[in-house]
């Protein structure tokens, strides 16, 4: 046959994820810890990998870091479950709360694997767009959810690319709305010191998504995991893939959450580095900063400037930040991952010069 059958007709809109993650002197585009994993513990990492068998099957659950990570967050270990990433659990969401006939919430601009995830499973998307500064328009969610047909939803907080964080009293507020499954997507909650673990025990209906990718060094390893309702997890685990975290992953990260104190130095100095960061964004002119709570600052240009034509000159400066140019919403923006504070100089200077020469 020459030919190939179409695939499943929900395929036809989706684009291959490419977020163009190119080789840059500056990698600043991908909300990544710019320090890998400290040498010491790396050394640690070696040991503990030295010692597992790989002709056996990993533990499918991951036990020993459930146990470590409920300890750690005062939960029992049916409270915890792992992922291959943060992004194979919010698929196992989709797949056992979305599904044909079902609808899923969602709060945008945001995250853009929730919607994908949603459209892969025929879930339908029931949109509240986000007011023009990107705060939450809650009175419409809270709303919405108390209609009661909404089967899921996800809150980013801090999100992603906005930076802004959600309130412990709107998250009761949604809980309380109906019966509807409550993702809150924590995977930046290092850098903001805020969560809603503190809600777990009163509401069924919460789960709290959280990653080893962000503060803690680890986006090349794929370990991620929830927190909370032991129902919904039980879910989650009839659609995981059994063996979707792999056994050198569970050491290191193992190794890495024993080490957990030692990041919080290096979480310090991201979230100055943050500050310096908007402030320097700040100073420029046609920008416009949005505040942030994460390792990353969305930034905006008036119509003087146009953010592709920039994201491209930055580019060829060998800085790689990432461009939200064209996605719904966040039109003629940018968004710029916190490096070292070399990089950030250099991504400063870099973007200072090129907004310089507009208008010359
Ligand atoms: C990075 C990220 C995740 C999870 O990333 P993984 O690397 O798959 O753990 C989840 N949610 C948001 C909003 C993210 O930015």
């Amino acid at each position: 046959m020459k030919q190939l059958r179409p695939a499943a007709p929900q395929l036809a809109s989706i684009e291959p994820y490419d977020p163009k993650y190119i080789p840059a002197d500056v990698m600043i585009s991908a909300n990544e810890n710019p320090l890998d994993v400290p040498f010491e513990i790396r050394r640690e990492i070696e040991r503990a990998i030295r010692k597992v068998p790989f002709n056996r099957y990993p533990d499918p659950l991951a036990n020993g870091l459930r146990d470590l990570i409920a300890e750690a967050n005062g939960l029992d270990r049916d409270q915890v479950l792992m992922g291959n990433g943060g992004d194979e659990l919010l698929f196992d969401i989709a797949l056992a709360y979305g599904g044909p006939g079902r609808k899923f919430l969602n709060v945008p601009p945001t995250f853009s694997v929730y919607v994908n995830n949603a459209q892969l499973t025929n879930t339908e998307i029931v949109n509240v767009q986000r007011r023009r500064d990107f705060r939450i328009d809650e009175f419409a969610v809270v709303k919405r959810l108390e209609l009661g047909d909404i089967d899921y939803t996800i809150i980013t907080s801090p999100n992603n690319p906005t930076g802004d964080i959600v309130s412990s009293s709107f998250v009761k507020r949604l809980l309380n709305a109906s019966d509807t499954l409550v993702v809150i997507d924590e995977a930046y909650f290092e850098f903001s010191r805020f969560t809603v673990r503190h809600l777990i025990e009163q509401f069924e209906n919460l789960v709290i998504l959280r990653t080893f990718s962000k503060a803690f060094s680890l986006a090349g390893v794929r370990i991620g995991y929830l927190l909370g309702s032991e129902a919904a997890l039980r879910e989650l685990k009839k659609v995981r893939q059994p063996y979707s975290v792999d056994a050198v992953s569970q050491a290191i990260a193992r190794v890495v959450y024993e080490h957990r104190a030692e990041f919080e130095p290096g979480i310090d100095t991201i979230i100055e580095q943050r500050e310096r960061v908007i402030d320097g964004l700040g100073a420029l002119p046609y920008t416009q900063v949005f505040p942030s709570q994460a390792n990353y600052v969305l930034f905006r240009f008036d119509q003087r400037v146009d953010a592709a034509d920039v994201w491209k000159k930055l580019f060829d400066a060998s800085v790689l930040v990432r461009d939200f140019s064209r996605a719904p919403g966040l039109e003629n923006c940018l968004r710029v991952s916190i490096g070292t504070e070399e990089e950030n100089d250099r991504f400063l200077k870099s973007l200072g010069a090129i907004l310089d020469s507009v208008g010359k």
